[in-house]
């Protein structure tokens, strides 16, 4: 094992990791890969390689990858909800689709107030249902992982759905090109990523947390988490002990409930988003550009399925 795979910058982080557990390269091809999401009941990692505008499956009873959706919509950010369904991010549909339990899609929402999102980017699910995803411009912005087009709402925002009614609401309208996000174990909280910094020089790079209030949809203004030291924070994952594990540019960081960073784990590409997987929940799926990767840890999957 390579030394330089972890850098531990708290005792915290030592007991979240084994030093004999090395980084697997599990397959490669991709132009950008996204969107893990991991099935456990069929023990199956999708993931998203968007400017080839398709899902690959990785197999993990034999290791064997397949495409899995070939077209896909630009599919982006993904996530399995508590009855095993694949939401999606769709850039190309500018919409939340799911697949429901007869394999056919369903767009969960396209629209606000009348203007087409941009190009959904990630989605979480909360425990009451409700479905909430970050809408930057990535997908709309070129050719190369969507269809350029202009903009229908004004901004950037994240958006929630109502598990009952299906309505759609803006969340939180201050971000410039809201990311990855992930409420907190006990839903308390919720963290969302910002990478302005990709459209202005000196944009944001940061997780913000929002307090989430008694009726589990109002968010407090929030404040910025951690500012990301190399590249950007784009998707990321809690831990059950509320660790949060994202991707930088440099690999997966891991950060405290307090906010410290208190280690890294070092991968080859820029890493763009991770989850957890296996039947014990303890393995990371690490997404980065051409390539899948995993790593057994000392730590468990906060949601699940996710
Ligand atoms: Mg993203």
């Amino acid at each position: 094992m390579p030394a330089e795979t972890y850098e531990i910058l708290d005792d915290r982080f030592a007991r979240l990791v084994h030093k004999s557990a090395h980084l697997e390269k599990l397959w490669t091809g991709s132009r950008w890969a996204e969107g893990p999401a991991y099935f456990p009941a069929g023990r199956y990692l999708v993931w998203s390689d968007i400017p080839n505008d398709r899902l690959m499956r990785y197999d993990e009873t034999d290791g064997s990858v397949s495409t899995f959706m070939q077209p896909a919509m630009n599919q982006n950010g993904h996530t399995v909800d508590r009855q095993g369904r694949l939401v999606a991010c769709e850039h190309r549909g500018r919409c939340v689709s799911r697949i429901e339990h007869d394999g056919t899609r369903k767009v969960l929402a396209d629209r606000h107030d009348g203007k087409r999102f941009n190009s959904p980017n990630d989605v979480v699910v909360k425990s009451d249902g409700s479905i909430w995803f970050t809408d930057p411009s990535y997908g709309i912005d070129s050719d190369y992982e969507g269809d350029a087009a202009p903009h229908e709402v004004d901004g950037c925002h994240v958006y929630r759905i109502d598990a009952a009614t299906g309505a759609v609401s803006a969340a939180l309208t201050d971000y410039e090109k809201p990311n990855g996000l992930a409420f907190s174990p006990d839903e308390r909280y919720l963290y969302v990523a910002d990478t302005g910094i990709s459209h202005r020089k000196d944009g944001p790079r940061h997780i913000r947390v929002h307090d989430v209030g008694a009726d589990g949809r109002t968010l407090g203004p929030g404040r910025v988490f951690a500012t990301c030291d190399v590249g950007v924070f784009d998707g990321f994952r809690f831990d059950i002990s509320g660790n949060l594990w994202t991707s930088t540019g440099a690999g997966v960081s891991c950060y405290a409930p307090d906010g410290t960073l208190i280690g890294k784990i070092a991968v080859p590409e820029v890493v763009a988003n991770l989850c957890f997987g296996g039947p014990k929940r303890n393995r990371l799926y690490v997404c980065a550009t051409t390539s899948l990767y995993s790593i057994f840890v000392n730590a468990h999957g906060a949601t699940w399925p996710s």
